[in-house]
């Protein structure tokens, strides 16, 4: 072969290895000090109004640099400028009394919160993450994923005062997340993952009016979507929880075949050091998995070994084409420096899993 074709074989071959196990991340991570205060998962902001803004923006652009420098393939906006998963986006939502929260056991009591309450008809008082989304784009060249709260896990994180039905309620939150979800499309968003960790906790109605809400949250994106589903951040009440879980966590089972039947094309769970049985994966046939291969609630980082060795695995169950190597959920509440150490052994994994398997 010519030097010329060898070239051209070489590019071929690095454009198919590069589209194989694309790495990314479940959705948070750590805020800097100089924006709010870390390993917290409710952080207080550090600055206020234009300062705070600025700071944002600032922190969004320093995680989108460092994820790119760890090697990850798809590219997030680590969630800098929302103070909580949920509230980032409910701070936008008319209908909805901040000053007066109540305490509620959420999670099926797992941990008691602070919630505000749902006191009239739900409305977007204008764009939620474009600030995010629109920085993201024009700052990498990469695929982005940006993530949003899911219709059930918003319903039991806010208290009801108005609907008196939390499936009429999850279905007026599915109305505005698809509104901001179709804007964050035309922002030039390639994927949005809805985040439904209460999924594991109401398996029946999650397998009947969440998938639904859920695809009504999703409906006429021709974007990617995807949902995660995660047993939480690394949090005490979390581990707690887990310890009562049992040496076999079967809760996918009971949802994977319902969203198998979705219109969600992509689904994030959790793998790596969970007690998931990994043969679950294969409920889900037809969908990308992005299979959690990083432990977040550990802060012994993973080496590049033990994510190619994750990825092998779950390569029994999930087709090579079909499998995205993630972290098992958010990071937000971590040291910063040990979730920069697991996006670089990620993105390591994820090479030396298509030097292996490729
Ligand atoms: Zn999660």
């Amino acid at each position: 072969m010519s030097s010329n074709g060898q070239a051209r074989w070489d590019s071929i071959a690095v454009l198919l290895e590069t589209s194989m196990f694309e790495s990314l991340i479940a959705g948070s991570l750590p805020k800097p000090a100089w924006l709010a205060e870390t390993q917290k998962l409710w952080p207080q902001w550090k600055a206020q109004g234009d300062e705070l803004l600025q700071a944002k923006r600032d922190a969004t652009l320093l995680w989108v640099k460092l994820q790119e420098d760890a090697g990850l393939d798809i590219i997030g906006d680590g969630e800098q400028a929302r103070q909580h998963f949920v509230h980032g986006f409910l701070e936008q939502v008319e209908g909805i009394d901040f000053e007066h929260k109540v305490t509620m056991g959420i999670r099926d009591g797992r941990y008691d919160a602070q919630v505000p309450q749902v006191v009239a008809p739900l409305k977007l008082k204008g764009r939620v993450h474009a600030l995010e989304a629109q920085l993201l784009r024009a700052h990498t060249k990469k695929k982005i994923k940006f993530t949003l709260p899911g219709p059930m896990t918003i319903v039991d994180t806010v208290a009801d005062r108005f609907y008196g039905s939390k499936v009429d309620m999850a279905m007026a939150f599915a109305d505005l997340l698809n509104q901001e979800a179709r804007a964050l499309q035309a922002d030039g968003v390639d994927i949005i993952q809805f985040d439904e960790p209460a999924f594991n906790v109401y398996l029946k109605d999650a397998a009947t009016w969440g998938v639904q809400a859920l695809e009504r949250a999703a409906k006429g994106l021709t974007c990617t979507t995807a949902v995660h589903i995660c047993y939480g951040y690394g949090i005490k009440a979390n581990l707690d929880w887990k310890e009562t879980l049992g040496q076999e966590w079967r809760q996918y089972e009971a949802i994977f075949p319902a969203i198998a039947a979705s219109s969600i094309q992509q689904v994030s769970l959790e793998c790596y050091h969970s007690h998931v049985p990994p043969h679950l994966m294969a409920l889900l046939a037809g969908k990308d998995v992005m299979v959690g291969v990083i432990d977040v609630a550990s802060d012994v980082v993973e080496t590049p070994e033990q994510v190619a060795d994750t990825i092998g695995q779950a390569l029994q169950y999930v087709p090579k084409q079909r499998l995205f190597p993630c972290t098992n959920c958010g990071m937000a509440p971590m040291n910063r420096d040990i979730a920069l150490a697991k996006l670089q052994a990620l993105a390591a994994g994820a090479a030396l899993a298509r030097a292996r398997h490729g």
